[in-house]
C-alpha cells in the first residue's frame, strides 16, 4: 500500500486557514466549496507501467490462475439460483483451511465512501477492515476494498486461494483492463501483489464472484449493513478524486438540462408528461437513448406513434382545429364536441374499452 497520491507543490491560497476570523466567517462557504473544487483534482496514469507493458501482463503469464463467475441475467430465478452457487462455493471451500474468503462491499453516504472487507478462513471470521474516503465514485471505492481484501489475503500464512465476492464485478474486471484510467492506481498495486502471490506457488488462485446486494445472500449482506452502519463526517479540506469531480460536473449539467426542460418553452407547450411506476414525471436522461425511447424504440411505426401523441402532433380533431379549422374536428364516437388528446387517452369509448 505505497499509494503516492498526488501533492499541489504551492500550497493553495484560497485556503480558509489563512484568512483573518471576520474574513473567514463572511465568506466560508464559497472558499470551502473552492478549497475542495481545487485540491489535488489530479488523475495519476502511468501508461509505461511493466504492469501494462505486452508479454509482461498478469493475463500473458497467469490467465490460468484467475476466473470470474459471474450471474446469468438471462436466468429467470437468478438470485435463488446465484445464491444456491455461492452457498456451493462456500460448502466446498469450507474446510480447506488454505483459501481466504474476502467479502467485499462498500457504501456511500454523503459524499463519505465506506470500503469494507470481512475475510474467512475455513469457517472462521478473521479479520475485518474499514476505510472511509471523501469524494470518491462508488466504483472507486469498490476497487479499493478488492485491493486492501486481496493485500490482507496474501499476508495470510499459507493461503492458496484467495476468493473475492463483490456486488461490484466490473470494478473487479478493471483490475485486469489495460485500458489507462484513474483506476489504474489500485490496479497496478493489485496486480503487483497478485503476481508476488502467484510466482510463490504454481497452485495458487484467484477466484472473483459476483454477488448481486438484492440477493442479500449472508455472507455479503452481513458487509453490507455494516458498511451502512457508519455515521462520519468529513473534515475539510478533502482531497476529491478525479472520477468523482468529473461525475459532479455531469450530473450538474444534467440537472441543468433538466431544468432547462421544464422550465423553458424547447418541450412545447403540448408535451405529455408521462409518469413511472411510482407516479413520478419522467425526466430526460441520455442513458440508452433516454427513457421514453427506452419503451417504444423496438417497434419504429410504434415510437413514431408515441412521439407524435406526446408532442400532440398527431392528426386528431384538436390538431385540424388548430390548423386546418376547416376540416372536421369532431370525435366519431359523437360525445366530445372535440377529439383531443385528453378525450382519446382517457375518455373516448373508441380507446379505452367501454
Ligand atoms: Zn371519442
Amino acid at each position: 500500500m505505497d499509494d503516492k497520491p498526488p501533492c499541489p507543490n504551492s500550497t493553495n491560497s484560497f485556503n480558509i486557514g489563512s484568512l483573518k476570523n471576520r474574513q473567514r466567517s463572511l465568506t466560508k462557504d464559497h472558499l470551502i466549496d473552492s478549497s475542495i473544487k481545487s485540491n489535488g483534482i489530479v488523475p495519476s496514469f502511468s501508461l509505461l507501467d511493466p504492469e501494462f507493458s505486452p508479454g509482461h501482463r498478469i493475463i500473458d503469464h497467469f490467465s490460468n490462475r484467475f476466473s470470474f463467475n459471474l450471474v446469468n441475467r438471462k436466468e429467470k430465478e437468478i438470485h435463488k439460483i446465484c445464491a444456491q452457487e455461492l452457498d456451493e462455493m462456500v460448502l466446498n471451500n469450507s474446510s480447506i483451511p488454505n483459501t481466504a474468503l474476502v467479502i467485499t462491499d462498500a457504501s456511500i453516504k454523503n459524499d463519505i465512501a465506506t470500503s469494507i472487507s470481512h475475510i474467512h478462513s475455513a469457517n472462521r471470521f478473521l479479520i475485518k477492515t474499514v476505510h472511509h474516503a471523501s469524494f470518491v465514485t462508488s466504483s472507486e471505492a469498490e476497487l479499493f476494498t478488492i485491493r486492501c481484501g486481496i493485500n490482507q489475503a496474501c499476508s495470510l500464512d499459507n493461503v492458496s486461494k484467495i476468493i473475492i465476492v463483490t456486488d461490484f464485478i466490473h470494478a473487479a474486471r478493471k483490475i485486469f483492463n489495460n485500458d489507462s484510467s484513474p483506476f489504474q492506481i489500485h490496479a497496478t498495486a493489485i496486480l503487483k501483489e497478485l503476481r508476488k502471490f502467484f510466482i510463490a506457488n504454481d497452485a495458487n488462485t484467484i477466484e472473483f464472484w459476483e454477488c448481486p446486494s438484492k440477493l442479500k445472500w449472508r455472507f455479503h449482506h452481513d458487509a453490507d449493513k455494516d458498511s451502512k452502519s457508519f455515521m462520519v463526517t468529513s473534515s475539510y479540506p478533502c482531497k476529491i478524486s478525479w472520477d468523482f469531480c468529473k461525475k459532479s460536473d455531469s450530473d450538474d449539467i444534467i440537472n441543468q438540462w433538466k431544468m432547462t426542460f421544464q422550465a423553458s418553452e424547447g418541450k412545447g407547450k403540448q408535451f405529455l408528461d408521462l409518469l413511472d411506476d411510482n407516479l413520478n414525471a419522467i425526466e430526460p436522461s441520455y442513458t440508452k437513448g433516454g427513457l421514453w425511447l427506452q419503451m417504444f424504440g423496438h417497434s419504429n411505426s410504434l415510437c413514431a406513434h408515441t412521439t407524435r401523441a406526446i408532442t400532440n402532433h398527431a392528426p386528431t380533431g384538436e390538431y385540424r382545429l388548430q390548423f386546418f379549422p376547416n376540416l372536421d374536428f369532431l370525435c366519431l364516437c359523437n360525445n366530445y364536441p372535440i377529439e383531443s388528446r385528453r378525450h382519446i387517452l382517457h375518455e373516448c369509448r373508441r380507446f379505452n374499452g367501454y
